[in-house]
């Protein structure tokens, strides 16, 4: 007959009531000293996991269940035993939890990311009216309805100041009002609307930094330039 309990917590206390009736008969029977000599560290091992390599009729059991130092060593073996199974029951029951929660963690990061990535490339439309503004040349800022564009590739509409001529302008961000330090910047020909004229240019403004910059407008062929404050938001 062989040692074949499986590995429950009822097979466990079948298995501890069993040592427990072994050693009591022992007891009642007068044969408190156990037989033979101490059995090694490995087979103490076995008998803590319950090794269907042991049989039941060895009688190092009968020494390991009559021997104060097999005994102790025994239940210390059968507690580590314990131990490393709960630390492998919450292995499995945490592993499992920690890959959903990756999972969830990766999901939403590219769901944000695809999002940012559509925002990134959407084209914002805007429309600046500059036809009350001021044709104040070059460093002298028009005042106007505050321009604030955001951070975006933007579809700008611009209606030009009244008495703009028509032909080839050139659209610029710049970070002075000099023309220096262009972000961005679009060549369009002005379309004749009524009596204004608008310039409609797609300028990229993802990489510009919050803060205060100029747009500027300068027609082609007379190269004047004008310039409006401009934040970008
Ligand atoms: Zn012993």
């Amino acid at each position: 007959m062989r040692l074949g309990w499986r590995r429950s917590s009822r097979a466990e206390d079948r298995f501890e009531t069993w040592i427990a009736q072994r050693h009591q008969a022992r007891v009642l029977a007068g044969e408190t000293n156990p037989v033979g000599s101490c059995p090694d560290e490995g087979f103490l091992q076995d008998l803590a996991r319950k090794s269907k390599r042991i049989a039941l009729s060895d009688p190092r059991i009968d020494h390991a269940a009559n021997c104060p130092t097999c005994m102790a060593r025994l239940l210390a073996l059968r507690q580590e035993n314990r131990s490393r199974q709960r630390k492998l029951v919450v292995i499995l029951t945490v592993a499992p939890c920690l890959v959903i929660v990756v999972a969830l963690v990766f999901v939403a990061r590219y769901g944000v990311h695809r999002e940012r990535l559509s925002a990134n490339l959407a084209v914002v439309s805007q429309t600046v009216n500059l036809w009350h503004a001021g044709t104040f040349r070059g460093a002298q800022p028009g005042s106007l309805q505050s321009v604030s564009l955001p951070p975006a590739i933007v579809r700008l509409t611009i209606i030009l100041p009244r008495f703009s001529e028509p032909g080839q302008y050139l659209v610029a961000v710049t970070r002075d009002q000099n023309g220096n330090g262009v972000v961005a910047e679009g060549s369009t020909k002005a379309n004749a609307n009524g009596e204004a004229e608008t310039v409609s240019v797609r300028i990229d403004l993802r990489d510009a930094k919050a803060g205060a910059y100029f747009l500027s407008t300068t027609h082609e062929q007379d190269q004047t330039s004008y310039y409006y404050p401009l934040q970008i938001r």
